[in-house]
């Protein structure tokens, strides 16, 4: 549980930035819980425009399952929509969007629409060796699916479960060439949204490496301060 409880509305979407495994979703899902505004993923969008079966879900529907990326057309149609409702009118969080510069400016021009429209960034700052390390340690009980880390959270027994003595496996995600590729994909596609916005003035630098309930309050701490103007 946040020890930080928010007593103001958001009031302005919040951007959660940076690399994959660095912990943005949980806390992103935190923020929002606690605010009690919509915590958005473009997967969570998709995955309900195809289960609905709308115009937007039938066209991406054959993509997806041919596995390749949904164009950027497409997910700016969907994020459009989602955020243009209601629930959104007083803040939301995006976890994982934007992803490239041409979201990013994009969106910036529907925000710009918006009253309290101008986002707070938050990006998760780590240190890639360190980032590694932690993911590639991470492994899974085969039966219980609890999760350890041979570095920081070893179970008594090498390769078995405290709980139930399951066997302990590495997820095929945590694999060092499938973090890799994830981590050079952010470089490449991603890296360049924390020069955009830092020059627009929004973006805030957090430690991403802190423990997680020291993450979780540091968010706080930067939501409760005043925005400023950058426009
Ligand atoms: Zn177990």
């Amino acid at each position: 549980m946040p020890d930080a409880v928010p007593v103001v509305a958001l009031g302005r979407p919040v951007i959660f930035l940076g690399p994959p495994g660095a912990g943005k979703g949980t806390q992103a899902r935190q923020v929002a819980q606690s605010y009690g505004v919509p915590h958005l993923s473009t997967g969570d969008m998709f995955r309900d425009h195809v289960g609905r079966g709308t115009p937007l879900g039938r066209r991406a529907k054959p993509i997806m399952e041919r596995g390749e990326l949904v164009p950027d057309d497409l997910v700016m149609s969907m994020v459009e929509e989602r955020i243009s409702r209601p629930d959104c009118a007083n803040g939301f969080v995006l976890d994982g969007f934007p992803r490239t510069l041409p979201q990013a400016r994009k969106l910036d021009e529907i925000l710009g629409t918006r009253p309290n429209g101008e986002p707070l960034v938050v990006h998760f700052v780590v240190d890639p060796a360190q980032l590694m390390r932690r993911l590639t340690g991470r492994r899974t009980c085969a039966v219980g699916g609890e999760i350890y880390n041979i570095h920081d959270h070893p179970p008594k027994v090498a390769g078995r479960c405290d709980h139930d003595g399951g066997e302990l496996m590495q997820r095929a995600d945590d694999r060092e060439e499938v973090i890799a590729e994830r981590m050079a994909a952010y470089e490449r596609q991603t890296r360049p949204l924390v020069d955009y916005y830092r020059g627009r003035g929004v973006l805030r630098d957090l430690d991403g490496m802190a423990a997680p309930a020291e993450v979780t309050r540091r968010i706080f701490g930067l939501l409760a301060a005043q925005p400023e103007k950058s426009r």
